[in-house]
């Protein structure tokens, strides 16, 4: 990286641990991960204690992870039953509209409690059993969580499919899943724009075999009226009311499955990610309590859609777990304006704001001002998750948002991982913009190179985690060899990650993106995270993604696609300045190649740029675009296409 300035904990901060009791903590949770694991996993409520810590084997020909097998559960009893005696008052979640005129909603937890037990009643009316699978296709309204928690109350395993995804992309995940369930909104609500959630699922199941789809539960969100097919299609709110508030909650084996969640389709096909009951709430719970230096009356605001990963973990199962009030909101962070998040955070006085960096990035190109006439005080913590963030992005998110006084916690994980792996402990950790710092308890991540060979010291390499922690995927649903040859083939005996990362001086992770994105420019390797970083550190840049071609002389050459700030205009002059500047950032051997002016950039759903989709257009391959159901825009990549073939 070329600077390194270190943030230190600020003296007097309030937090759970400080540096020395962090590495001691972590340095026990390594030397006897069983006696570790063994008291962290009475956080939860067990119906029936665990004897077996913990079943593990990386190897590729005996391949198992099991955590507390033997132990018995019901997740909802951990995120709902437990609190109702003290604290069933407390506010579970306040739930900001689209609309910012129309009132908020706020629900306790005994309100939370009596609907998911209603619903989870309704649901056995249905025909919902143990095990099956229910595709959960919902606006970011509290129902989402409600229905989700439902389905785990009586032991079905539920998939949640983001509310923006295609009635094709719905119909693949439902017939993957073989599911017959789906709970669904007529209507959504994003940006002041009404999506037609409950004909989507109709066009879906229309997609799908026809005794595929047996029930639909359908709430009226907008109060607009939708179709309804008789004896299929049943009123969420008529199927509720009916119902008894408890519902007896399935006795559930800590390795029974929770969910099925697909990943965000980055770099191929999506994977149905399976996570289990038991070993996934203690690590989302402990991580969610740690992380986010969580304390009773905390309000958090996790602004990840339900449909991703982070939304799991993060607005629900985590904070749930732990007691939390969870702000909610329905839109998206930039509407009606980039002032939005801000005015949010003061109408609710939001103590911890965690965002994905796409989302810093677009509330920044439009500068301080709509930010500046909040008053952010109530904000302790901040957080960011989904991709490297830009230094220049983690700066002004730190001036801006935290009045820098406020720790970033910068949390590196994936699907896979069900919670967060390398992330800062605020108070313990110093903080370096653009890295995710150190692990978590448990983890022992190392870098290895092309042969698996471990790389010690301040060096970079493949990311790769030793050894389990109870929040791993166990599978992926339906073709348990893909989860094989995808995680645990690469290098033998350990988990591969995807992701290739650096590690400095002081033992800190950098994330330099997707192995399969690595440039070798002349024989030097070279992750994209750090050109883009020094791209958008230019004061006209706003976004910059960055992909190899092939070159005669270098082997591969740099070819940049760059989205300027909204009030600069694409010159020779910018382009030659850009090319200087990262000559002068990073170094000649950095220096772009190509340069595509780029009005918007292919992104997934969740936020995170397709590099595999840009590397295709550069290398002129446009029928080799591979799957892009996840894509936010399609529209984008035809343009970009155009814009190459007139630059070639
Ligand atoms: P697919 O696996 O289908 O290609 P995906 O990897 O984008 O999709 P997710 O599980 O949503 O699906 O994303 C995980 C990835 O996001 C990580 O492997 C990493 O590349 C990136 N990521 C997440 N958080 C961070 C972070 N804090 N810093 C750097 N990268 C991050
Ligand atoms: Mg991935």
């Amino acid at each position: 990286m070329t600077e390194q300035v270190i943030y230190p904990v600020q003296p007097g901060q309030k937090t759970k641990l400080n540096n020395a009791q962090y590495q001691a903590m972590y340095a026990e949770s390594l030397r006897d991960p069983e006696g570790f694991w063994q008291q962290q996993a009475q956080r939860i409520e067990w119906k029936k204690p665990f004897s077996k810590v913990k079943d593990v084997s990386f190897a590729k020909e005996d391949l198992h992870i099991r955590w507390f097998e033997d132990g018995e559960l019901n997740v909802t009893e951990s995120c709902l039953d437990r609190h109702l005696d003290k604290h069933g008052d407390d506010v579970a979640i306040i739930w900001e509209p689209d609309d910012e005129s129309q009132v908020a909603r706020r629900i306790t937890y005994r309100e939370l409690s009596k609907e998911v037990n209603q619903l989870a009643n309704g649901l056995r009316d249905l025909g919902v059993k143990k095990g099956d699978v229910v595709t959960i296709y919902m606006p970011m309204v509290p129902e989402a969580s409600m229905a989700m928690l439902a389905c785990a109350r009586i032991g079905a395993i539920h998939s949640v499919v983001f509310g923006g995804f295609s009635p094709e992309a719905l119909a693949g995940r439902i017939e993957d899943g073989n599911c017959h369930y789906v709970i669904t909104a007529n209507e959504g609500v994003r940006a002041g724009k009404i999506v037609p959630l409950k004909e989507n699922v109709d066009a879906a199941i229309n997609l799908c075999k026809s005794d595929q789809v047996k029930k639909v539960v359908v709430l009226n969100h907008t109060g607009n009226a939708c179709t309804m097919e008789v004896g299929r299609d049943e009123d969420y709110r008529q199927l509720v009311d009916k119902q008894d508030s408890e519902c007896q909650a399935e006795v559930m084996n800590a390795e029974d499955p929770l969910f099925i969640l697909y990943t965000s389709g980055s770099t191929g096909k999506p994977k149905g990610v399976l996570h289990t009951c038991g070993g996934y709430l203690v690590y989302a719970s402990m991580t969610h309590e740690y992380i986010f230096d969580y304390e009773r009356g905390d309000v958090y605001w996790c602004a990840a859609d339900v449909g991703w990963i982070t939304g799991h973990s993060y607005i629900v199962y985590g904070p749930f777990a732990n007691g939390a009030t969870v702000v909610m909101y329905e839109g998206v962070p930039t509407h009606p304006d980039c002032g939005r998040v801000a005015r949010i955070v003061d109408k609710h006085q939001i103590n911890i704001l965690y965002i994905a960096p796409t989302a810093i990035r677009a509330l920044m190109s439009d500068g301080d001002e709509p930010v500046e006439g909040a008053s952010l005080e109530s904000l302790r913590l901040l957080g960011t998750v989904g991709e490297p963030i830009n230094p220049e992005a983690w700066r002004w998110y730190y001036r801006t948002f935290g009045r820098s006084q406020c720790p970033i916690v910068d949390t590196w994980w994936q699907t896979e991982t069900g919670a967060a792996l390398i992330t800062p402990l605020p108070g313990a950790t110093d903080l370096k913009p653009g890295s995710a710092t150190r692990p978590f308890f448990g983890i022992e991540p190392a870098l290895v190179d092309e042969k698996g060979n471990e790389l010690s010291g301040a060096t970079s390499g493949n990311l790769i985690i030793k050894d389990s922690w109870p929040g791993q995927m166990r599978t992926v649903f339906g073709d348990h060899q893909r989860f094989i040859d995808t995680y645990f083939s690469t290098f033998e005996g350990t988990y591969f990650t995807g992701d290739g990362a650096k590690r400095d001086e002081d033992g800190y992770f950098w994330i330099t993106g997707r192995v399969d994105d690595v440039l070798n420019v002349s024989g030097h390797r070279m992750g994209t995270a750090e050109i883009e970083s020094a791209l958008v550190a230019h004061e006209a840049v706003s976004e910059a993604a960055v992909v190899g071609f092939p070159h005669d002389v270098k082997g591969q050459g740099i070819y940049v696609y760059v989205t300027l700030n909204h009030d600069v205009q694409a010159s020779p002059a910018i382009r030659n300045d850009l090319i200087n500047w990262v000559r002068k950032e990073i170094g000649p051997i950095a220096s772009p190649d190509i340069i595509q002016w780029a009005p918007g950039l292919p992104k997934t759903r969740s936020g995170k740029i397709m590099r595999r989709i840009l590397r295709k257009i550069a290398t002129d391959e446009y029928d080799q675009l591979g799957d892009i159901s996840t894509l936010a825009d399609p529209s984008v990549v035809e343009s970009l296409i155009q814009e190459h073939q007139a630059l070639t």
